[in-house]
């Protein structure tokens, strides 16, 4: 099976205007209203293949680099947050078995992902937060060569969905920078009583996905669970890290795009004044800003996803400055989107199914979640004292610089 490109995925996934369309806006807005999780839509999006996206071509996906994934997220996100976010999320559950496992790991988890099966992944925890060097979650050496799980997860997406949770456990209870692995937790190879979810959290935005967290009492896991060796749980985090939050501001860029058509549309269309509202200065200045914020963060992102293949000894610097930049200008885009609209922009059913104001709420998120602002601006300002001695001693990767601003141009196999 070829790969799908984000053009295919458009075209099969019909209308969104159209509310006899599955994948629609207005059905969107009705399971946002019932808070429920679209599960017809991400079945039909399992039928497209979408999966198969989330898997490197090397384990038999279709996964070749990170722009091409991000076109496609960019396509679902566009329509839909809620399913972009809770469908997508297996990417970055499995990312961590691309980054890290063995070639059996990676298969078996190819398999199941590309049938279907939803991959969480469970770093977070109540007590800790961003703070994942502090993580709780225990596993302890079991005698059988596996692990017992003990303590919980905790604002997870997909932790109840989620037929696989990879989780981030301390092996080592002294500390330290070796005191964490990861481990692909299979929830049916589970004894039963071992483990629990957690309820549903109800949310400002994305209402209708699982957002809960699961939790474990001695839960016994074989010793093929463990992803990469023991103690190197932070740094395959943190590698793993670099791709996920590059990847994750197209939804960011998806969100954008549904922002600026409405606020386009509208002011093209509205009437005031015996004129149009497009006429007004004011109006098309904070349209225009609008659309050259949009190009600003496609072209961060462009060159972030590139360099993932291009540079990928600094990726830890472009996954940094996207994750940190682009969210936060596309929350200020949907802001001026919103002004344009008026009081449309607030109402829940009359203009577009009240898509926008959904929106507006499913858009903060993606701020939060993979590190915030803040998070991602300190790990850049981390890395201050070697780009600093670098640039003092002139190295740089002139090939790669040019491949990765080149778009178009071959690139070399990802780090997955
Ligand atoms: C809808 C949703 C889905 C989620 N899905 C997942 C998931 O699938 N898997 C998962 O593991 N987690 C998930 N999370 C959890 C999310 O990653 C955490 O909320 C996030 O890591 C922040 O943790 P916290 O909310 O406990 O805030 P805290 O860690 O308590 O941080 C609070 C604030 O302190 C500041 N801060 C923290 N650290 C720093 C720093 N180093 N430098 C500067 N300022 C800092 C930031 O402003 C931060 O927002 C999800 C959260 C939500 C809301």
């Amino acid at each position: 099976m070829s790969a799908l490109t984000a053009a295919a995925l458009e075209r099969a996934l019909g209308d969104p205007s159209d509310p006899k369309t599955l994948f629609s806006y207005a059905r969107c807005a009705e399971l946002d209203r019932a808070e429920a999780f679209p599960e017809a839509i991400c079945a039909e999006l399992d039928r497209l293949g979408l999966p198969r996206q989330y898997v490197p071509e090397e384990y038999g996906g279709a996964l070749a680099g990170l722009q091409e994934l991000a076109d496609l997220v960019r396509v679902v996100a566009r329509r839909d947050l809620t399913v972009a976010i809770g469908h997508a999320k297996s990417y970055l559950g499995a990312a961590c078995v691309w980054t890290a496992g063995t070639p059996e790991q990676a298969r078996a988890l190819a398999d199941r992902l590309s049938a279907g099966a939803p991959v969480s992944w469970g770093l977070t925890e109540r007590a800790h937060g961003s703070d994942l060097l502090a993580t709780g979650l225990a596993a302890v050496p079991d005698a059988s060569g596996g692990h017992r799980l003990t303590g919980e997860k905790w604002l997870i997406n997909n932790a109840t969905r989620g037929e696989l949770v990879c989780l981030l456990a301390r092996t080592d209870p002294a500390g330290g920078p070796r005191a964490l692995s990861l481990f692909l937790v299979d929830k049916d190879r589970l004894a039963p009583g071992a483990h629990h979810c957690l309820p549903k959290q109800r949310t400002h935005g994305i209402r209708g996905a699982d957002i809960s967290g699961i939790a474990f009492d001695g839960a016994l896991i074989p010793a093929d669970a463990l992803v990469g060796e023991a103690g190197h749980g932070t740094e395959t985090v943190l590698r793993t890290l670099q791709l996920t939050r590059t990847v994750c501001t197209a939804l960011s860029l998806g969100a954008a795009d549904h922002a600026l058509r409405q606020a386009a549309a509208f002011a093209a269309g509205r009437e005031l004044y015996g004129g149009r509202l497009a006429r007004f200065p004011h109006v098309r200045r904070t349209l225009g800003r609008a659309h050259a914020t949009l190009l600003a963060c496609e072209a961060v992102s462009l060159v972030a996803n590139r360099s993932a293949g291009a540079l990928p000894g600094e990726q830890s610097v472009a996954a940094s400055v996207v994750k940190s930049f682009v969210p936060e200008r596309v929350d200020a885009l949907i802001a001026d989107c919103g002004e344009i609209l008026g009081g449309r922009a607030f109402l829940t059913g009359v203009h577009e199914h009240g898509t926008f104001q959904k929106l507006v709420r499913d858009h903060r998120v993606v701020g939060i979640f993979d590190g915030n602002q803040a998070v991602n601006r300190n790990a850049l300002i981390n890395q201050f004292p070697v780009l600093a001695r670098r640039y003092r001693e002139g190295r740089v990767d002139t090939a790669g610089l040019a491949a990765a601003v080149a778009p178009g141009s071959p690139l070399p196999p990802s780090l997955f």
